[in-house]
């Protein structure tokens, strides 16, 4: 009889499941559906599960990688975004109840580092730091080969540290993190400030501006897209400096889309990484590159969450 991992990616707008055989990183089966829909997310969760999985085939485990913050150890998701149904949820509680096999949860950019780690960018290297540019700024950290969690597994908010005292309002609440000035909507609102005051660009009359418009007139040679890639590189590439003094990796991992914004974003990021780290022994052996894993880091990461606990309970 076979055995499966189960793993799953819960986004705002889509529940995405696959089946894993335990041995493999191939999937069987991948399915995706709306988050929205009849029945409660968890529900919706457990019917997705059912219909992934091979009928008469074992569960080794399954894993989850939500939108935190979430308790990783109880399986508590105390407020997913966008998914507002999710407010101190024992996640881990109602999969156990239904399917009873291991069920382990992950906060999805801790699991997007763990997943890029074991199958992706960062083989080999037993020190990363992870942070994904999106429509937040995430991140996570593995640290002599272990998943960085903290007391209540709420470590490695890399997108949450300040890097403009009193600056602009971060979606958490407080201002000034680095979200706030170097996320896609940071990149996006600051752009259509400048155009707001006259500044010229092809972008001009553009409705909605987003990240990507800005990519792409970056690419085209627009010189305030260019500037706003800058300005975020800039401020990505000082945090990271405080990263290297903090963790001291072999590697940092940038994901998320606005990572696909090549060297407007590369090159003031590393830039500003050199002038602020405090020594260059930091810098010696780093490589700083993108993610490997594409759309596919959530259910990566859960996989390799589910190897973990199997890993460790066997
Ligand atoms: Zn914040």
């Amino acid at each position: 009889m076979g055995r499966n991992y189960i793993v799953s990616d819960v986004g705002g707008t889509h529940l995405r499941a696959a089946c894993f055989p335990v041995e493999t990183e191939k999937p069987t089966v991948v399915k995706r559906i709306p988050t929205k829909g009849p029945g409660t997310p968890h529900e919706r969760l457990i019917d997705l599960f059912e219909s992934v999985i091979p009928k008469n085939e074992e569960i080794a485990a399954i894993a989850i990688a939500a939108p935190g913050p979430l308790d990783p150890f109880e399986g508590i998701i105390f407020k997913a975004p966008n998914i507002p149904a999710w407010r101190n949820l024992p996640l881990r509680k109602i999969i156990h109840d239904h399917f009873n096999v291991p069920v382990a949860i992950g906060n999805d950019a801790n699991l997007a580092a763990l997943g890029e780690w074991r199958f992706g960018a960062g083989r080999g290297h037993h020190n990363l730091v992870y942070i994904t540019v999106s429509t937040g700024i995430g991140g996570g950290v593995i640290i002599d080969n272990q998943m960085l969690l903290g007391l209540r597994g709420l470590a490695a908010e890399l997108g949450h540290v300040t890097v403009v005292p009193d600056g602009p309002l971060c979606s958490c609440g407080q201002r000034g993190h680095l979200e706030a000035v170097a996320s896609g909507p940071a990149i996006a609102r600051w752009v259509e400030q400048e155009l707001s005051q006259g500044i010229p660009s092809s972008m001009a009359g553009q409705e909605p501006i987003t990240a990507i418009v800005v990519s792409q007139a970056a690419n085209q040679g627009d010189e305030l897209a260019r500037a706003a890639l800058a300005r975020s590189g800039t401020y990505l590439g000082t945090a990271i400096a405080d990263y290297l003094h903090i963790f001291n990796p072999s590697l940092v991992i940038i994901g998320g889309g606005v990572s696909q914004s090549g060297e407007a974003l590369f090159a003031p990021m590393r830039t500003a990484m050199n002038e602020h780290v405090m020594s260059t022994k930091y810098l010696d052996n780093l490589t700083l590159t993108t993610a490997a894993l594409g759309d596919d880091v959530g259910l990566m990461g859960a996989l390799a969450l589910a190897k973990t606990i199997s890993d460790t309970a066997s």
